[in-house]
């Protein structure tokens, strides 16, 4: 079984969805131990967008320049104090001992809650292709935020170089696959009867020869799909 282990470093916002994939493995740097580096998320732009109205998860087209000038200052101003003041709460001159001896020295697994979500923490991430395919359909789909859907672009580019034979067939199989509700199916059956359209599967199985499909098992599971549709003549 192939097993993939990323070292990725997310805003921890990100990470917080991203934990959600059950089926993997995590070691994440520790802020319980370590100290978190001066690093944070601030989004370009064009990805500043306003409160979508038809998706509450959602966002829609950018805010105006003015605006993401503002936001993006407010954001900036808000990290750099958080960790000026966990740096004032740690009170580690980078040796272990207090830069001001006159305080004491606040635990780390305590400083750090002063941090915002748009710090960035870190971890490898081990799972298996299948499980990463899954991941990945979900987190590189257009419904998936942004923030996530980067980290997912990112790997999906790595796996295409990697495996390229899997790739394909997740992509024909899983990726750009669609699934029909019976409802959906029953839609379909009916417009199509409505307008008298069927093939035969002659006419079928050409269009597939000529599209390139030429596994006999594919071109049957198909067929049967097909005929549940109601696509089959009788
Ligand atoms: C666009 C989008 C929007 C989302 N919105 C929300 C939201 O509003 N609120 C929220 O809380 N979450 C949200 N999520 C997270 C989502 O509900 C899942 O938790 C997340 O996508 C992980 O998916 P998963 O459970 O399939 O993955 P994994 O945890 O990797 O699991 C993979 C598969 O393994 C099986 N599996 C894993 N663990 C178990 C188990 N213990 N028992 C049985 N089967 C198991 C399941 O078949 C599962 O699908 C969102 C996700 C996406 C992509």
């Amino acid at each position: 079984m192939d097993e993939f282990k990323f070292h990725a470093k997310m805003p921890i916002f990100v990470a917080r969805q991203w934990v959600r994939h059950r089926t993997a493995s995590i070691n994440e740097y520790s802020a319980r131990f370590s100290i978190l580096d001066k690093e944070f998320y601030i989004p370009e732009p064009e990805v500043m967008g306003i409160q979508s109205k038809s998706n509450r998860q959602g966002r829609d087209e950018s805010v105006s320049k003015e605006q993401a000038e503002a936001i993006k200052k407010l954001l900036i101003e808000d990290a750099a104090r958080n960790y000026e003041h966990y740096e004032f709460m740690l009170n580690d001159d980078g040796m272990g001992k207090p830069k001001d001896p006159e305080r004491d020295m606040f635990a780390r697994e305590l400083s750090r809650m002063d941090l915002s979500l748009n710090f960035y923490t870190q971890w490898y991430w081990k799972t298996d292709l299948h499980n990463l395919f899954h991941f990945l359909h979900l987190r590189a789909d257009p419904h998936a935020q942004y923030e996530i859907r980067v980290y997912a672009e990112a790997m999906s580019g790595i796996l295409k170089d990697a495996v390229p034979l899997a790739w394909e067939a997740f992509e024909d199989y899983e990726l750009y696959a669609t699934k029909l509700s019976r409802p959906e199916q029953q839609v379909m059956a009916q417009v199509m009867k409505e307008n008298n359209i069927s093939f035969s599967k002659d006419e079928i199985l050409n269009s597939a020869g000529s599209t390139g499909m030429t596994n006999k098992r594919e071109k049957e599971e198909m067929l049967e799909k097909f005929e549940k549709l109601g696509l089959i003549k009788k």
